[in-house]
């Protein structure tokens, strides 16, 4: 099933209510509109194109360019290592890379290149040179200088031509105080040092003003993610409040210096909180303000709309730049991968009928006198159809062109900027300035934007489309050919141009078919704390939870007698309808549905979990129950083996007996009721005992499955204290089966136990157990660093580093060792500690005293032996909830034998270890007893392929972090002494809960078989 009908399956009467529709045909253009569109259009067109028909572009005429749009496979695997090549050092690195992409599967190397791959050292030497030059050649298109002030001379040029500039800093992404503080310096330098330099430049009239006054003749775009680090939307105050503090000072110099400073627009998740931050900053600092607003949202008219009326009310007067947006590939992959709803539109018209709806309403918020507020308009684009039905617009207002300006990127459609500046428009040019490193995603971008089949610039410039195609409406195919919405997610919609666009994206969909007779299996999605009724709703959920009060006062005696009862009713629970047992399964996932943030609320309180990761823990169990519910039916039906005449082969099922669920207290619910339901589904009857510390939770969880139809007898919750009662229970002669997950020295002891029959016991019993873990991440050379430090930083930290599957050791490659430790130091010492309830903590407490008292002895061994990279401290000693905090610690320079890189810590403490290469960090990562998860972040493949065969781990995660598995996508569970059984989540997960049987008939009677 695709992506497409998955969202059409999954859209609820309420959530198409809520989507924004299209407006209806009649706010499309028609008749005389369109007419003097075209003219427009064809005048732009015409100057552009000037004496010779064609547009000419020296973006395309690049040899790479050229290769790339003649092969797929090969446009990918170079975009990969041009998106590598900064952070290649040496010419050796650059051809090792440059031969690794090239040479994967179905990439066509053009002759030229081949001759490179193949020649001698003379020829690779060449090659590995050439395309050096190349991508420096390109980058240097897009990207104007390394600084504002290496610009200056391009920028004053560009003035005498008569084009504007909007100067903007690229930068690596922000993952620290740190970082953020050195980019609000940078802009503080800038909007203090350009007005000085440019002032002496010739007076322009028409680029220094607009239809009511003076217009800055400095202009500079800020992106508000490298000004926080922790510009969050699951707590917008205080991501406004870390933003606005470093904003300030930069305004108010701004107001001072008289610099226009315009809010970029970045992805979908920061939109409301950018909107909202520039509003408050505008209430509050009186400078020349503009914010960029995306026409490719499913918002975009609200958006529009919203940000009109708020100027008209506050009289603040702004500029809007309307762009259609550079992030559509990400989104739409980002949407799918949550399960969300895509915040996009599907179709490129529909996007660009948008832009042409947006320009309507902002050209009639246009401010007709200097003391009125409203929205001035800024068209980012370079299609000149979006260009000319704005023009149209204004003129249809009675407004005169000073009245909106055009803005358009740096190297692109400079043909356009000249005809714009012909037709008396006031065009202005954004100019990234930066470094190689850091331009690296923003050259990507436009190499990926105008190399897509849906560019009219390159339908404009390479393919030379007719002036009738080009100025084409997008309102008009919209009307005849797509419903609102829904419409467009269908199949036949998507031309081979949107599959080129994100070819991955269809084998993203987290559907598992084949799993039952039933609908497919969707993992439950997160929530979207972007969306401010979610996390409405959450934040009170959590205000009001309370945690049951349970005892776990549960003796042996107990569990003799629950072990009595779950006997006596073994053969009733085993002959029920499997279809009945999964039924219970399903009734018990929708309940917790229902009472999804509820249940999120108790786990915060009773295990100190933050929001996201408590959410995380609530939706793992609901695919638990989903997906082994649909696991289970087919398992008990007799599979017939063969086809011979004269014999009936066959192969069922049964239950075990009675099961003993002894789960921890990290994944209270998910793993609780992933073993339980496992074990409920299969037949057999469970005893649930519980970790001491989260009874709450897991008996929430018991009286769920019950409330779902799952007979008291069949289910038994046990909370008690496990050196007694849980003892007694596995050591029961009547006890089949034991599904453990928790630390080394308990399973093990489980293990041993089990094994020891009792004289009377008739059965060998299972255990099922999963340990912990040692788990490493190795960063590679050619790492995308601001990847690595936010992957390492989550599998490491979150939840305190309290997961079996978290990264306690990173080993990194030397060539990019301080760097990455730097940086990740100061990413962490930015994560917020802090009382778990609230929504901006990013590290809450660790589950009690015993705990803690175990880290804090590592912590010791580390500050004795190793070199202390950080070690953080927290206020308070507990949290509002009672649990202690531990602060996060990491520790440089350790000794790869030492305890602290090869015992488990379960808590926030990390082991960095240096390696000279890949090979030595794998070796190295091998080097431990258990077999979790790992990691690997690299951009060479020939090292992923590596990893996939030699990196020993149960779960190995490339390119991200190493913890979070889902259900059904990836199956979790280790070997060594990470655990025995197979992997949760995983189709053969519940093979382990029962015991197959076979029976073999002759069914030839006298020389008579019935199949003959
Ligand atoms: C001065 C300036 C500043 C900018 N600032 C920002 C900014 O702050 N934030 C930002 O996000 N972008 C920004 N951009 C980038 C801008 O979004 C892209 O340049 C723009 O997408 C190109 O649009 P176009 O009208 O020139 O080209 P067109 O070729 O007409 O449009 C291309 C755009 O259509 C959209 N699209 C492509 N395929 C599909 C599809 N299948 N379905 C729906 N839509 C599709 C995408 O947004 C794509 O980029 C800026 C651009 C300019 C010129």
């Amino acid at each position: 099933m695709s992506m497409f009908t998955r969202w059409r399956d999954k859209t609820t009467p309420a959530d198409a209510a809520k989507a924004t529709p299209n407006p209806p045909p009649s706010a499309a253009p028609t008749g005389q509109r369109e007419e003097r569109i075209r003219e427009i259009g064809v005048e732009m067109l015409g100057l552009a194109r000037g004496k010779s028909s064609l547009l000419s572009s020296k973006f395309w005429s690049d040899k790479l360019m050229d290769w790339a749009m003649q092969d797929h496979e090969f446009k990918v695997q170079l975009f990969r290592f041009v998106d590598a090549f900064p952070t290649l050092t040496t010419p050796e690195m650059v051809h090792d890379h440059l031969v690794d992409y090239l040479t994967q599967p179905g990439v066509k190397l053009p002759p030229g290149l081949s001759l490179g791959l193949k020649g001698g050292s003379l020829a690779k030497g060449l090659m590995t040179s050439t395309i050096s030059g190349q991508i420096k050649s390109m980058a240097s298109k897009f990207i104007a200088g390394t600084d504002a002030r290496s610009a200056l001379p391009g920028l004053e040029k560009l003035w005498k031509s008569g084009v504007a500039f909007s100067v903007d800093l690229l930068g690596e992404a922000c993952v620290s105080d740190a970082e953020a503080d050195s980019y609000r310096d940078k802009y503080l330098d800038l909007v203090g040092a350009l007005p000085g330099a440019v002032s002496a430049w010739p007076a322009n009239e028409r680029l220094e003003r607009d239809h009511l006054g003076a217009a800055p003749r400095v202009n500079i775009s800020v992106k508000i993610s490298a000004l926080s680090a922790r510009f969050n939307e699951i707590d917008p105050e205080g991501a406004i409040n870390d933003a606005m503090r470093r904003l300030r000072p930069i305004l108010e110099l701004a107001r001072d210096n008289g610099v226009f400073i315009n809010f970029d627009m970045e992805s979908h998740r920061h939109k409301d909180l950018t909107i909202e931050l520039f509003k408050r900053c505008c209430e509050q600092i009186d400078f020349s303000a503009g914010i960029a607003l995306q026409a490719y949202l499913r918002s975009g008219d609200d958006d529009a709309r919203d940000l009109c009326g708020w100027a008209k009310r506050t009289g603040r007067r702004v500029t809007v730049r309307l762009v259609k947006g550079a992030y559509w590939d990400y989104e739409t992959i980002h949407s799918e991968q949550e399960g969300w709803p895509c915040p996009v539109w599907a179709i490129k018209r529909e996007t660009d009928a948008c832009f042409e709806r947006m320009s309507e309403i902002f050209l009639g918020a246009t401010p007709r006198s200097s003391g009125e507020g409203g929205v001035t308009l800024a068209l980012g684009s370079h299609n000149v159809r979006s260009i000319a039905a704005a023009i149209e617009g204004l003129e249809r207002l009675g407004l005169p062109r000073s009245a909106i300006e055009l803005q358009m990127l740096h190297g692109m459609g400079d043909e356009l900027k000249t005809a714009a500046a012909k037709m008396d428009l006031r065009v202005r040019e954004y100019i990234p300035v930066g470094e190689m490193i850091p331009g690296m995603a923003y050259l990507v971008r436009r190499l990926l934007e105008n190399t897509s089949n849906e560019s009219w610039l390159k339908a404009g410039f390479l393919d030379n489309a007719s002036p009738d195609e080009l100025l084409q409406s997008p309102h008009v195919f919209m009307d005849a050919e797509s419903e609102p919405c829904e419409g467009s997610d269908t199949p036949a919609d998507i031309s081979p141009d949107r599959l080129d666009a994100a070819p991955e994206r269809h084998q993203l969909s987290p559907a598992i078919e084949g799993v039952g007779d039933s609908r497919p299996f969707y993992t439950e999605p997160m929530r979207d704390f972007a969306d401010a009724g979610q996390r409405n709703a959450f934040a009170a959920a959590v205000e009001r939870a309370t945690v049951p009060n349970i005892a776990n006062d549960s003796t042996p005696e107990d569990a003799a007698r629950a072990v009595g009862v779950a006997s006596d009713y073994f053969p009733t629970w085993r002959a029920a309808d499997p279809r009945h047992r999964a039924a219970v399964l399903t009734k018990a996932a929708a309940i917790m549905r229902a009472r999804r943030d509820d249940l999120s609320g108790v786990i915060i309180n009773e295990n100190g979990k933050t929001w996201r990761e408590a959410d995380a823990d609530v939706c793992e169990a609901i695919d638990f129950c989903e997906y082994y519910a649909r696991l289970a039916v087919p398992l008990f039906e007799p599979q017939r083996l063969g086809r011979f005449v004269g014999e009936l082969d066959q192969l069922w099922r049964q239950p075990r007996g009675v099961a003993v669920v002894i789960s921890p207290w990290n994944f209270p619910l998910a793993i609780c009721t992933g073993m339980t339901s496992a074990a409920l589904v299969t037949g057999n009857t469970v005893i649930v005992k519980p970790a001491e510390q989260t009874p709450g939770i897991a008996s929430i969880m018991a009286d769920i499955f019950h409330e779902a139809g799952a007979p008291r007898e069949a289910l038994q919750f046990l909370p008690a204290p496990g050196e007694t009662t849980g003892a007694a229970l596995v050591r029961d002669e009547r006890i089949a089966l034991i599904a453990f997950t928790g630390s080394k020295a308990v399973g093990l002891d489980i293990i041993q136990a089990a094994g020891m029959p009792h004289e009377s016991q008739t059965h060998v019993k299972k255990v099922v157990c999963e340990m912990g873990g040692k788990n490493a991440i190795i960063v590679d050379a050619s790492t995308d660093l601001d990847e690595a430090v936010l992957g390492v930083r989550a599998s490491a930290f979150n939840f305190q580093g309290q997961k079996c599957s978290a990264c306690s050791r990173v080993i990194v490659v030397e060539s990019c060792h301080d760097h990455f430790l730097k940086r990740l130091v100061e990413s962490t010492r930015s994560m917020v500690i802090g009382d778990q309830t609230q929504p901006g903590t990013d590290i809450g407490p660790v589950i009690d005293a015993e705990s803690a008292g175990k880290i804090n002895h590592y912590i010791e061994l580390g500050r004795n032996d190793c070199t202390v990279a950080l070690a953080m401290s927290c206020e308070q000693e507990r949290s509002p909830s009672g649990h202690p905090f531990v602060a996060p610690h990491i520790f440089a320079d350790v000794d790869p034998k030492h305890p602290i890189a090869q015992e488990e810590i379960f808590g926030p403490v990390l082991a960095v270890i240096r390696a000279k290469d890949f090979d030595d960090a794998l070796r190295i990562a091998n080097d431990s007893p258990y077999k979790l998860t790992g990691g690997v972040f690299s951009r060479k493949p020939s090292n992923l392929d590596k990893a996939r065969s030699e990196f020993r781990v149960g779960n190995l995660y490339l390119n991200r972090a190493i913890t979070g598995a889902l259900v059904g996508r990836q199956p979790f569970g280790g070997f060594g002494m990470s655990g025995v059984g197979s992997k949760a989540g995983g189709a053969e997960y519940l093979l382990q809960f029962v015991e197959p049987r076979a029976c073999a008939e002759n069914t030839m009677r006298r020389g008579f078989a019935p199949e003959l």
